[in-house]
C-alpha cells in the first residue's frame, strides 16, 4: 500500500521534455494543465516546492538554436534567456488560479557553503509559509562545469531541494513511465517495476540510457536522485508527465510510476 496520500510536503521536479516540444518551445497544453493540477494539489493543502528546467531549451527554443549549445559562454547567455522566459510563464499561469510562485536559483557553492544553504532553507521555508510556491533552478548562468561549479542535472538537484527543505516526497515528472526491467523504447518485453525497496546494483544496470536532445538527465541521473533521496528518508516516486490528471491518482494511492522507498531513518 502506497501512502502518497498522507504527504505533506512535496518536491515536484519537471524535465526540459516535460514543459517543452522538441522544438525547445513551451508544450502549452501541458503546461497548462500541470500547472492547473499542481494549483488545486496546493489549494488541497499541500506545500509543493517545484525544481524546473528549461532554461537552456526555452532560450535555445527562443533563439531558434536546433540542441543545447555546447560552448560554455553561449550556454551562460541562452540559460540567462531561458531562465526569464521560464518565470514569466510561470508567473502568468499560476496567476490564473491565483497562485504566488518566486524563483530561487542555486549553485552547487550555494549548496556546499553552510550559511549561504541556510540562507536557501529560510527563503523556502518563509516562502512556503506564505503560500508561495518556490520554483528552483540551477543558475546555469554562473554555474560552470569547466570550474566543477555546476550540479548539471535537475534529478540529483530536485533531490538535494528535497533534502534541504524537509519534504516528504520528491516526485520526478518524466517522459517515461517510471522504471522498466529495459527501455521499453528499444525493447517491447520490458516490464515496469512499480515498487523498489532498495537500490541494488541490478536496479543500477537497468537504468542505464540517456537523455533527450534538449533535456539532461536520463534514468540514471533518476537513480543517483533515488539515492540522495532514499537515504534523506524520503520516498521518491518516477512518472510520466504528459498526463496532469493522473497526478490526482498518484494522490489517491493509485500504483502509478516507480516508488523508491526511504531507508528508515535510526533516529
Ligand atoms: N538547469 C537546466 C535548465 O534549466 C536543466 C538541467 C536538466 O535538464 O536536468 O535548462
Amino acid at each position: 500500500m502506497r501512502n502518497i496520500s498522507e504527504k505533506k510536503r512535496v518536491v515536484i521536479k519537471l524535465g526540459t521534455s516535460t514543459l517543452a516540444h522538441k522544438t525547445g518551445k513551451l508544450n502549452i497544453r501541458r503546461m497548462t494543465n500541470l500547472v492547473r493540477v499542481i494549483s488545486d494539489l496546493h489549494n488541497a493543502g499541500r506545500e509543493i516546492i517545484m525544481v524546473s528546467s528549461g532554461a537552456v531549451g526555452l532560450g535555445a527554443g527562443k533563439l531558434g538554436l536546433p540542441e543545447k549549445p555546447k560552448q560554455t559562454n553561449i550556454k551562460q547567455a541562452v540559460a540567462a534567456i531561458g531562465q526569464c522566459e521560464l518565470m514569466h510563464v510561470y508567473d502568468d499561469m499560476f496567476a490564473k488560479y491565483s497562485v504566488t510562485v518566486a524563483q530561487i536559483l542555486l549553485t552547487k557553492a550555494i549548496i556546499d557553503n553552510q550559511s549561504h544553504c541556510a540562507n536557501f532553507k529560510t527563503a523556502v521555508e518563509t516562502l512556503v509559509g506564505m503560500g508561495v510556491i518556490p520554483i528552483v533552478n540551477e543558475n546555469d548562468t554562473i554555474a560552470i562545469d569547466e570550474l566543477e561549479l555546476e550540479i548539471g542535472e535537475n534529478d540529483s538537484l530536485s533531490a538535494l531541494v528535497a533534502e534541504l527543505s524537509g519534504a516528504d516526497l520528491l516526485l520526478i515528472l518524466s517522459d517515461i513511465d517510471g522504471l522498466y526491467t529495459d527501455d521499453p523504447r528499444t525493447n517491447p518485453d520490458a516490464e515496469p517495476i512499480h515498487v523498489v525497496e532498495e537500490i541494488t546494483p541490478e536496479i543500477e544496470r537497468v537504468a542505464g540510457g540517456a537523455g533527450t536532445s534538449l533535456g539532461t538527465g536520463g534514468m540514471s541521473t533518476k537513480i543517483n536522485a533515488a539515492k540522495i533521496a532514499t537515504e534523506a528518508g524520503i520516498d521518491m516516486v518516477i512518472m510520466n508527465g504528459k498526463d496532469p490528471e493522473k497526478l490526482y491518482d498518484l494522490f489517491e494511492d493509485a500504483e502509478i510510476g516507480t516508488i523508491f522507498k526511504a531507508k528508515k531513518l535510526s533516529n
